[in-house]
């Protein structure tokens, strides 16, 4: 072996590097002593590594806490300010750039709508943006590692491509990446946003620990983000987890991906959009807002507020969406599902249909494995997920790091 690394193919002391560096993440206040217990590791090689994690700036020695009897020991914590990531979030009507951190804590961020579908003015919003927040980034300018990119899949990450985005017409075939590379000369990534998703749940959400987590974005479009024994399920050519596209009525009407009856055209935020307009005009509920007005928000509120016509809706809504999780669960056992996206703002109501149908529908032995909750990052997970991205691109190959190269001054 050695020469060019191959794809995933991490060496072994990264891959040592990269453990450690997790479990100082996911703990608080760990020792080199912890480390070893945790990680299985000799105490001896620990203690080299954790040297080279110092040498690089990105770890660094903490108080000393007392640990009864006693001892006292040496707590390590990740240099939060050690590397920075620009994250970019490029959603079908808009993009989001932000300066993140190694704790994924967003420094600055800008905002643009996109009004156009142009390809050329797409790109050139994203430059725009990314310019921007590499301007005001200040002194940690040197420090920015990479720029990570989440788009609307499906799309080829493998390339940098965006094979296609449904209701983008003449994406076909950009690499997006090669462009914003040869601008900024600064390495960028790009990938499918429900991917990016999961791996910011699973590093900053309530899915950490969980290493078989599947994070639903239940959006325009309703897509998943897989994580199989702590890696991301991507498929052959990375579409994997387009769940929005599996049948839940087989002879329901045709879908724009020729299938027919798909989960996302009964629980997306447009299906529900549409139904709630189709209430508002035939019933013209007291309280509702005129139906060429009506917003899936306004009937969350409604719903929150107790109105029983926009309940039942929510309820429906969840109910549909709890058929997708319950062929979730049974294709891929994981122990915790994440909800987020536009149709997550229902909240409680839509969460308990949902649970509702899951216990109707699961084996108890697999339903009892299986936490669902809803998202509560503060920060979207396709935005902060675009950043973590790069985080983990760098904490792979940590080898390749110089020493000394992120200590700041
Ligand atoms: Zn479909």
């Amino acid at each position: 072996m050695g020469m060019k690394k191959a794809g995933n193919v991490i060496d072994l002391q990264d891959q040592n590097l990269m453990h450690l560096l997790e479990i100082m993440r996911d703990h608080d206040d760990v020792s080199r002593q912890d480390l070893a217990e945790i990680s299985g590791l000799s105490p001896a090689g620990v203690s080299k590594l954790v040297g080279l994690l110092i040498a690089k700036g990105i770890v660094y020695e903490d108080a000393l806490v007392s640990r009864g009897r006693g001892r006292r020991a040496i707590t390590l914590r990740i240099n939060e300010n050690a590397m920075y990531a620009v994250g970019v979030r490029f959603a079908r009507h808009y993009v989001k750039c932000g300066l993140f951190n190694v704790k994924g804590e967003l420094i600055s961020s800008c905002y643009e709508t996109l009004g156009t579908v142009s390809v050329q003015e797409t790109v050139d919003v994203i430059q725009e943006l990314i310019a921007r927040t590499l301007e005001d980034s200040g002194d940690a300018r040197e420090r920015v590692v990479g720029i990570g990119i989440s788009a609307p899949g499906p799309l080829l990450a493998r390339e940098g491509k965006i094979a296609l985005i449904s209701n983008l017409p003449g994406w076909r075939d950009i690499s997006l990446v090669h462009m914003i590379h040869r601008r900024f000369g600064i390495p960028t990534l790009i990938e499918h946003d429900a991917n990016v998703s999961v791996l910011a749940e699973r590093w900053f959400g309530k899915g950490k620990l969980s290493d078989n987590l599947v994070y639903i974005a239940a959006g325009r479009g309703v897509g998943a983000g897989i994580l199989v024994n702590g890696s991301i399920y991507s498929g052959k050519s990375n579409v994997a987890g387009e769940i929005g596209h599996t049948t839940i009525n087989y002879n329901g009407p045709v879908c724009d991906c020729g299938n027919k009856g798909c989960l996302e055209m009964y629980c997306s935020s447009l299906a529900f959009a549409r139904q709630a307009k189709e209430i508002a005009a035939a019933k013209k509920p007291a309280g509702w807002p005129a139906a060429s007005r009506l917003t899936a928000e306004a009937v969350f509120e409604l719903a929150k507020a107790g109105d029983g016509e926009a309940l039942e809706l929510v309820r429906r809504a969840g109910r549909f969406m709890g058929i997708g999780v319950v062929n979730v669960i049974n294709a891929y056992n994981p122990d915790m599902i994440i909800l987020g996206d536009e149709m997550a703002q229902a909240g409680e109501p839509w969460l308990e249909a949902i649970k509702e149908v899951v216990r109707e529908r699961v084996i108890e032995e697999l339903r009892k494995e299986t936490t669902i909750e809803l998202s509560e990052l503060e920060v979207e997970p396709a935005f902060l997920g675009a950043g973590t991205l790069v985080i983990k691109k760098v904490f792979e190959n940590l080898s390749q790091l110089p020493t000394n190269a992120l200590v700041s001054g």
